[in-house]
């Protein structure tokens, strides 16, 4: 066995999370970690992410989780040396008459754990998206430090400064299973028949993560869905508008970098089950009838308005539709996964998370319980929601 065939920490899965994890390692110290991708750092549904970042989130872990992110992209050049593309427009969120209690609440959740975010009022959304009919919201709340990101230069960043640190990443290699002996993991089997053995196996495999995990008895409650997003022109020089989520007609746009905007939906009642190996990655006719209709809805001066690509991506869904960031249920594993779409912006934080678990089973941050995203909380009925649901719009918020 060559010396490469042992780690401290085997990290499954090379996207956003597995990099990241492996990134906040090397920070604590701990290199000597292998990271297996069985395509490239960031080709799987990282690549698809539309980045948004917000800390707008009445869960307050996840509120707290968004803020360290936040903090890791402002001062993204300094550690890690390189543009990852944050680019801080702000972030508006618009809500109609059902939603002012729950998003004022929200708002004094988000704020007493250090989210800078407050109320605005129409007049000055109108002055930031005078293109928006913004006729139907009762209120809306702004994050200054709010913007988008890059989840694939991101990750790329984690893996350049991981590696530089001495951790391992090897691209093209597959695990076919973990080496299981009675409850403990002790590796994996990789898909050329060798192996890889380590004290902690990290398994951040995205929407691969439950048929990886379901041969070995562990049930993981992630259901894969398809997500359909498209880039507009808007016929206009919108100027330097902010990302802007729209809770009344269930969408969300944001600026891109040459002037078009993406358009992705957030009404997530009917959820379209799908295959990640094999789904339809554009937008299909109904999705383009719907842009069409809410984005005209919204924005009814972009007359010259024109889509000019389309693309889709799967979100790993969990039943409360947050992250499962735990040890267990096998020894010496740590599941990562079931991100369900909003996995970005909180990902310096979930690398932090899954180190601290890695090296002493808890969290080292207070406002981030590791309980929160335990393994058992499905099985227990003890689902992470938010107490400030808004009517409509309950999901990823
Ligand atoms: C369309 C879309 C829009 C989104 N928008 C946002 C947003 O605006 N804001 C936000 O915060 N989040 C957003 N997200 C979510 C966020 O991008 C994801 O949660 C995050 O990128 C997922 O990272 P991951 O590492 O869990 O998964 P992935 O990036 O999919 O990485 C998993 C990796 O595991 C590898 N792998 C799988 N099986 C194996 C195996 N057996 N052996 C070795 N490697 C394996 C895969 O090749 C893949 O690279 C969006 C997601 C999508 C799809």
């Amino acid at each position: 066995m060559s010396p490469a065939d042992r780690a401290s920490v085997l990290i499954v899965g090379g996207g956003l999370e597995g990099v990241a994890a492996a990134w906040a390692l090397s920070l604590r110290g701990i290199s000597d970690v292998i990271v297996c991708e069985r395509d490239t750092v960031g080709g799987g549904m990282t690549g698809k992410s539309s980045g948004i970042v917000r800390c707008h989130y009445g869960v307050s872990s996840l509120a707290a989780m968004a803020t360290v992110g936040l903090e890791v992209f402002e001062k993204a050049e300094e550690i890690f040396g390189t543009d990852i593309g944050f680019r801080q427009t702000g972030y508006v969120v618009g809500v109609g008459p059902a939603n002012v209690d729950s998003l004022r609440k929200s708002l004094a959740a988000q704020r007493a754990v250090g989210v800078q975010t407050e109320e605005m009022d129409a007049d000055e959304v109108a002055r930031l998206w005078p293109a928006a009919d913004l006729e139907p919201f009762a209120a809306f709340g702004w994050e200054e430090r709010g913007g988008y990101g890059d989840a694939y230069q991101t990750a790329q960043a984690f893996a350049a400064s991981a590696r530089a640190a001495g951790v391992k990443i090897r691209q093209g290699t597959a695990v076919t299973e973990l080496i299981v002996e009675g409850d403990r993991v002790l590796g994996a089997r990789l898909a050329d028949g060798s192996s890889v053995f380590a004290d902690t196996v990290v398994v951040a495999t995205g929407v691969w993560t439950a048929p990886l995990l379901a041969q070995h008895g562990v049930d993981v409650p992630i259901r894969v869905h398809r997500e359909q997003i498209v880039m507009i022109d808007p016929g206009v020089d919108l100027g330097a508008v902010p990302v802007f989520s729209d809770l009344v007609s269930l969408q969300y746009v944001r600026p891109d970098v040459r002037g078009e905007i993406l358009f992705g939906n957030s009404d997530l009642a009917e959820l379209e089950i799908a295959d990640p190996d094999n789904y339809l990655n554009r937008a299909d006719e109904a999705f383009v009838d719907l842009t069409v209709d809410k984005v005209g809805t919204r924005f009814p001066d972009l007359t010259e308005a024109a889509i000019t690509a389309s693309y889709a991506g799967c979100y790993d869904v969990t039943p409360d539709w947050n992250p499962i960031i735990s040890r267990g249920p096998l020894e010496n594993l740590v599941i990562a996964a079931g991100f369900s779409g909003h996995g970005f912006k909180i990902s310096p934080a979930v690398g932090g998370l899954i180190a601290d678990l890695v090296v002493d089973g808890r969290s080292s941050d207070p406002r981030i319980p590791e309980t929160d995203f335990r393994f058992g909380r499905f099985a227990d009925g003890d689902l992470l929601k938010t107490p400030y649901p808004y009517v409509g719009a309950g999901e990823m918020r």
